[in-house]
């Protein structure tokens, strides 16, 4: 649609090219991905496999998680208003989020300043579904760099921003980019396995402390 006149009937008329983001829309249970969020650390022909996942992979895990969070399991896959989990499944579900968000309310991201879990609850719960698809899929590759795979997950989340700007992004519904990578790392076995962080290094959690949302041994 580069290069044409805006319709605000067309389908696309609330897309911005420039827009990096993607989003899940449970209404179509539908994935959407921004033209502007596929810069070449996202996706880029010929890639590998191993920067793929951590590019693109790390996203698409994210917004599949939307379609199964206590939201998305409102609707079925027609995105039909028709609750998908029972009522026990809601209870073990939200209590494991707010663990997540009472975890994040306990990391200082500057002196005196302070992650806002509960604002960014459910970001946080879809971005531990999103590092746990990389992971499983990485699995799939006997010799997966690790080394090389936690390094382009920081690159693809790595920003610099003025510190003025700090209370804005405190208020945004995800967490701070930094932490998009290192808590959802550390809570997954590679980083202890492969990359051997043990007890006393900052990115350490004992295996009790490390909250597991999804997938069969949740
Ligand atoms: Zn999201």
């Amino acid at each position: 649609m580069i290069g044409q006149p805006a319709v605000p009937a067309c389908v696309w008329f609330m897309v911005r090219p420039t827009e990096t983001n993607a989003f899940y829309d449970p209404t179509t249970n539908s994935i959407n991905i921004y033209p502007g969020y596929v810069t070449s650390l996202v996706y880029t022909e010929g890639m590998s496999d191993l920067d793929l996942l951590a590019g693109a992979g790390f996203s698409i895990g994210h917004e599949i998680s939307h379609g199964f969070d206590y939201q998305g399991a409102q609707v079925d896959a027609y995105g039909t208003p028709n609750p998908v989990l029972d009522d026990a499944d809601v209870d073990a579900f939200v209590l494991k989020c707010s663990t997540l968000a009472l975890y994040y309310n306990k990391i200082e991201i500057m002196p005196g300043t302070m992650a806002n879990g509960q604002n960014t609850i459910t970001e946080a719960a879809a971005d531990l579904c999103g590092m746990q698809a990389v992971l499983e899929l990485a699995k799939k590759d006997e010799n997966a760099d690790y080394e090389a795979l936690f390094a382009k997950l920081s690159n693809v989340w790595a920003r610099v921003a003025p510190e003025a700007v700090l209370p804005n992004l405190l208020l945004d519904a995800h967490p701070l980019n930094n932490l998009r990578v290192n808590v959802n790392a550390q809570m997954f076995d590679p980083i202890y396995d492969k990359l051997g962080v043990t007890e006393g290094d900052a990115m350490y959690l004992a295996p009790n402390e490390r909250i597991n949302i999804w997938g069969p041994n949740a």
